[in-house]
């Protein structure tokens, strides 16, 4: 049982150090621990630790907070969905997606969403509770380790932060984890390789921008105007898109990254070609890309993709208006690859309730 128990995973390498010494451990022992701990290792694992610290471990402290409960891989691409299950029995996802250029894992910041956008099953259920930076953390260790056993050699290269939650509003946690994630100690990630994505909390973009992490910033826009933005997602009520904007051409001036623009078409909403005309007169002389992606359909919502014509003719009209754009590259189509998505069956098949507040 985990009540007690001191989380070794998420503590930065100076905590452990720490922890160790109060253990009447010599120094050396944390780097030790610390490069176990950053490969997923169970503390039975750790040979050259003496038996009696081991002895320690096991009963005061846990390693990695995060098992993968469930993995379905897809036939079409490779890409793998994980559930994994944390210490308190929620459940969370994950993809991990192959590509040509390295290994991409999609992380989830927090059970749950509170963000409400109509669109997305992570928020079905509110937010339950936000993540520690050891359970972010945990879910790349796993990954990881899966790979290690599946295609020895390989690692996880890029982390996407667009999993189920909103990063920004667990943003302690998420920078934590993302500290550990860039400590050359450990993980050795480089901040080029990892994406954030928000639904646009101003205050905190502004936060984000004097970290000194140069990440790159997705900003969840899926609207040319507030009118039809504030239909799809709610946080449009405390940000008006100008502000958004405003927020991330600091961002580019600030970090010198361009930001990446996501917009999900959906059909009768925001895929005509007029939409396109007043995104890319919103969006001209900022740096960005837009990823444009038909819509994962929610039929409960009756929201839908539009036709493969109109995602084309919406990109063609954005090029023609000098907007980089491209069409996002649909993965995982046949294992539930979109946010929420598998958390939500699977908490059906095992009779967890799956709709009301929380
Ligand atoms: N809270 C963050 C990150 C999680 S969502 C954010 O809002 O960005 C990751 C991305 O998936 C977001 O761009 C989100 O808008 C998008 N998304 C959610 N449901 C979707 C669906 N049904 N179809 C297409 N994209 C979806």
């Amino acid at each position: 049982m985990s009540e007690g128990k001191i989380q070794l995973v998420g503590l930065s390498f100076e905590e452990l150090e720490q922890w160790t010494l109060g253990q009447k451990q010599p120094r050396f022992r944390a780097k030790q621990l610390y490069g176990w701990l950053m490969k997923g290792a169970a503390f039975s694992e750790m040979t050259n630790l003496p038996a009696a610290f081991r002895e320690v471990l096991e009963r005061e402290a846990l390693a990695n907070p995060v098992r993968i409960e469930r993995c379905v891989k897809s036939k079409l691409d490779g890409t793998e969905k994980f559930l994994y299950a944390l210490e308190d029995g929620n459940l969370i996802e994950g993809v991990l997606m192959r590509y040509h250029h390295g290994n991409t894992l999609c992380l989830s910041t927090q059970v749950g969403c509170k963000m409400g956008c109509a669109f997305c099953a992570s928020t079905l259920n509110g937010c339950v509770r936000n993540l520690t930076s050891g359970e972010m953390l945990g879910q790349v260790l796993c990954a990881n380790r899966h790979l290690s056993e599946t295609a020895p050699g390989e690692k996880v290269g890029n982390i996407v932060l667009m999993g189920s939650g909103e990063p920004l509003d667990n943003y302690e946690n998420t920078l934590k984890f993302l500290r550990l994630a860039l400590d050359e100690r450990g993980l050795n990630q480089s901040a080029r390789g990892i994406s954030l994505s928000t639904c646009g909390l101003v205050p905190r973009i502004y936060q984000l921008a004097e970290e000194g992490i140069p990440l790159t910033l997705s900003l969840s826009l899926h609207a040319p105007n507030d009118g039809i933005r504030a239909r799809l997602m709610p946080i449009t009520r405390s940000y008006s898109m100008d502000q958004v904007l405003e927020a991330c051409r600091y961002y580019v001036e600030k970090t010198g990254r361009r930001v990446i623009f996501e917009y999900a078409l959906v059909r009768d909403i925001n895929s005509d070609l007029r939409h396109a005309d007043e995104l890319a007169h919103k969006l001209r002389n900022l740096q960005c890309h837009v990823n444009v992606i038909p819509l994962n359909d929610v039929p409960e919502r009756n929201l839908r993709a539009p036709d493969t014509h109109t995602v084309q003719a919406f990109l063609n009209r954005l090029a023609l208006r000098h907007i980089s754009a491209t069409r996002r590259r649909e993965m995982g189509d046949d294992i539930q690859g979109a946010c929420g998505q598998l958390r939500r069956h699977a908490m059906e098949e095992m009779g967890k309730p799956t709709s009301g507040e929380e």
